[in-house]
């Protein structure tokens, strides 16, 4: 029998979660011809999976674990979460579709002193980036969030942050993307990539696929995808799980961060309280799939009623799991690897790449087009890991 001939574009773009679909959205919006390929349905993965936080700030865990030096190495992504958060601004009217987004700010708070002294300088860096997160005293505190426990000290608003609807983004940016004349593939996995004499050949479980550049921006899944032309991307699979409750009354207007613990709590538009924070799921033994941890949801609960002890109110409805993009530093990965394979472009925002997707679509657009990006994007070469 004789294979049907490989199909042809000018970019193809593997991973059709929030960053591969803003990407094809923007290569579709510049006239070239696109196809966007997921081996499952658009948004499933991590994309459709995760919390809808709208981050802007510097994470406090790696804050306080990995130390300054690292959180100024790690500085630079804030200028990408920053101009990120302006692009989500404008998606409403330029996407037709309401992504939710909601931007009341960013609340940490502290329990002591200690926690207190970290955001203090945690704060000072995030300004000298430009970001006007500010310190808050207990009794700004107060002022700013009366719901929070009283024995809460102080803590940092990041006007910046919010909230915005997994559900939504996706695939009103996929949306976007057809109406701009991109093609997508949907349950289409790739399952060998070949370098070509000028480009790249893709078979998938629905035949090959040839263009002479490539988008490769599967999330948690890039690294295979990577190996496949030798090219080693330090992205790996961390299971973890988000908690919803039923509505309730307005309760939360900020997106509330813990330093003592894992948490993030914000209400949605309808009422129910989202509770997570990064806390991991397990693996099922006999399907090794990510599964719901229950001792973990009961001390995520906790958490959150310690630092909001109205949330105790509200009852449980639902936990479910996602597989995050992890990178050892924390750091994005983003790169056009024409040195190692001319053509190709590889992009993850680990942990917060809900928040990034939309800047992280005009970056990958960018570097496959190979127009000039208006970002420094040295500190996030896949060099740094040698
Ligand atoms: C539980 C959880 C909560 C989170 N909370 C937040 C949050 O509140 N705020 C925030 O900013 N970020 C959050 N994140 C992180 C965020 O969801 C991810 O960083 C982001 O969605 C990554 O988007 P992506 O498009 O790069 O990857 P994904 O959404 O994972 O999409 C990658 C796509 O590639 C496809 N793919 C993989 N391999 C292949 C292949 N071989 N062939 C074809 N297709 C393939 C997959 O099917 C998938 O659809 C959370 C993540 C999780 C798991």
């Amino acid at each position: 029998m004789v294979s049907a001939p490989p199909q042809t574009t000018e970019v193809l773009v593997v991973g059709g979660g929030i960053t591969g679909a803003a990407t094809a959205y923007r290569l579709a919006q510049a006239g070239v011809e696109t196809v966007l390929i997921d081996r499952f349905d658009l948004g499933t993965q991590a994309s459709g999976a995760n919390a809808g936080s709208m981050h802007g700030q510097i994470q406090f865990s790696p804050f306080r674990d990995n130390g300054e030096v690292w959180a100024r190495r790690w500085a630079p992504s804030l200028e990408l979460l920053d101009a990120s958060v302006e692009i989500w601004k404008g998606l409403n009217d330029e996407l037709g579709v309401d992504v939710e987004l909601r931007l009341g700010g960013g609340l940490l708070v502290a329990s002591d002193e200690r926690q207190l002294r970290m955001i203090e300088r945690k704060v000072a860096l995030e300004n000298a980036h430009g970001v006007a997160s500010q310190l808050l005293s207990r009794d700004d505190l107060r002022r700013v969030a009366p719901y929070v426990a009283d024995e809460m000290v102080g803590g940092e608003l990041c006007p910046i942050e919010g909230k915005a609807n997994p559900l939504l983004a996706t695939p009103a940016f996929a949306a976007a993307a057809l109406r701009a004349g991109a093609r997508i593939e949907r349950h289409c996995e790739v399952q060998a990539i070949e370098r070509t004499r000028d480009g790249f050949e893709l078979s998938t479980t629905r035949g090959r696929f040839r263009a002479p550049r490539l988008v490769l921006c599967a999330g948690a899944d890039t690294a295979p995808l990577g190996r496949m032309l030798g090219v080693e991307l330090p992205i790996e699979g961390h299971p973890m799980q988000v908690n919803v409750t039923e509505v309730v009354t307005p309760l939360v207007p900020h997106l509330v961060y813990f330093a003592g613990d894992r948490l993030t709590l914000k209400q949605a538009g309808i009422g129910s309280l989202l509770i997570g924070g990064g806390w991991p799921a397990t693996v099922h033994p006999r399907t090794g799939r990510p599964a719901v941890d229950l001792d973990g949801v009961r001390r995520n609960l906790a958490v959150a009623r310690r630092v909001v002890p109205a949330v105790g109110r509200a009852r449980l409805l639902r936990t479910w799991v996602g597989v995050n993009n992890g990178v050892p530093d924390e750091m994005p990965i983003i790169a056009a690897l024409d040195d190692v394979a001319p053509g190709l472009v590889v992009g993850t925002f680990p942990y917060l790449g809900f928040s990034a997707g939309p800047v992280m679509g005009e970056i990958l657009a960018a570097l496959a087009r190979g127009v000039e990006v208006p970002f420094d994007l040295a500190p996030f070469h896949p060099s740094r890991f040698g």
